[in-house]
């Protein structure tokens, strides 16, 4: 066998090899292309709803009768381990809470906290709970305290929606600037 058909059969061999792997790898593409999506259209047209063990921003929960179940014990705040809780107690009989004790101030430094989850399992009444939300990034160092009044306020998703699925994105425009929230009643599974 001479010399020049050896190498001819050489690079017929590895031309064969790369266009092979060339066709795998466009099955592979194409594969997934046709069978399940895997990314998001984040953050302007498409938003996860995350799943129900997720830990994002505080909430204060109230009772059915609106009453404020924090009790302002600071368990909570004893047990975080980063020391990021401040609850300032004080009396208060005018019903706004379930106990007479209620919180003056509570308020969380979300740059310490690490969402560990320590401080609601700690809570006796339940009265805290890490919610869904997780768009926390913002410009300006005092928006990562987030005090007992907006912490009161109903998150944009709700505990009560399942997660591991993806919402429509839609632009609300309000006093603070245009939002985009999750609709909710737009949602698709993910195939993970
Ligand atoms: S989640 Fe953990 S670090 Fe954050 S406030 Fe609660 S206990 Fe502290
Ligand atoms: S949130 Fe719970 S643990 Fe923290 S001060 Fe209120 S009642 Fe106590």
């Amino acid at each position: 066998m001479g010399k020049n058909t050896v190498s001819r059969r050489i690079a017929d061999f590895i031309s064969k090899g790369v266009f092979a792997d060339f066709i795998k790898g466009l099955q592979v593409t194409f594969g997934y292309n046709l069978t399940m999506h895997i990314t998001i259209k984040y953050p302007d047209q498409e938003k996860w709803i995350p799943y129900s063990r997720f830990r994002g921003l505080h909430t204060l929960n109230k009772d059915e009768q609106g009453r404020e179940l924090c009790v302002a014990c600071e368990l909570c705040s004893k047990a975080c381990p980063t020391g990021c809780i401040t609850v300032i107690p004080m009396e208060d009989d005018t019903g706004r809470g379930i106990s007479d004790r209620v919180a003056r101030v509570w308020k969380v430094d979300l740059v310490r906290c690490l969402f560990c989850g320590y401080c609601e399992d700690a809570c006796p009444t339940r009265a805290i709970r890490l919610g869904r939300e997780y768009e926390l990034a913002c410009t300006d160092l005092s928006c990562t305290k987030k005090e007992r009044p907006e912490l009161l306020k109903p998150q944009s998703i709700p505990e009560a929606i399942t997660g591991g699925v993806v919402a429509k994105a839609r632009f609300i425009k309000g006093e603070e600037g245009i939002r985009v929230e999750a609709d909710l009643g737009k949602t698709r599974k993910m195939r993970w």
